[in-house]
């Protein structure tokens, strides 16, 4: 897999606050493990936050999926175990479940 674009500053904050939707925090661990610059950036952000006692409090659960992703999902353009992700959260997810309808709905519409 060759080096996607760098994760942005707004993408690690989310990411270790537990804000990031499950395909979204993936793109940023996959992406920090093989980009050096990146992998720094996040730990010297996690070592600020926990200085600060911003440490995200106690759960641990994802953040819901974002519109791009649930649009990404609708239109099928997502990687097989990006597809994974967003079907095991919209398992557990009732809001993002209807999300979704909405969106392939729109889509019907859209390119009839
Ligand atoms: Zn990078
Ligand atoms: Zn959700």
């Amino acid at each position: 897999m060759s080096l996607s674009q760098h994760v942005t500053a707004g993408e690690l904050d989310g990411y270790l606050i537990g804000r990031l939707d499950p395909v979204e925090a993936r793109r940023v661990e996959t992406h920090c493990r093989s980009c050096e610059s990146c992998a720094r950036q996040r730990d010297l952000r996690r070592a600020a936050r926990a200085l600060t006692g911003q440490t995200s409090a106690g759960s641990t659960a994802s953040a819901c999926l974002s519109g791009t992703t649930l649009s990404r999902f609708a239109s099928g353009t997502l990687e097989a175990d990006e597809r994974a992700l967003v079907e095991g959260h919209l398992h557990d997810c009732q809001a993002c479940r209807d999300e979704l309808a909405v969106l392939r709905c729109d889509e019907q519409h859209g390119q009839a």
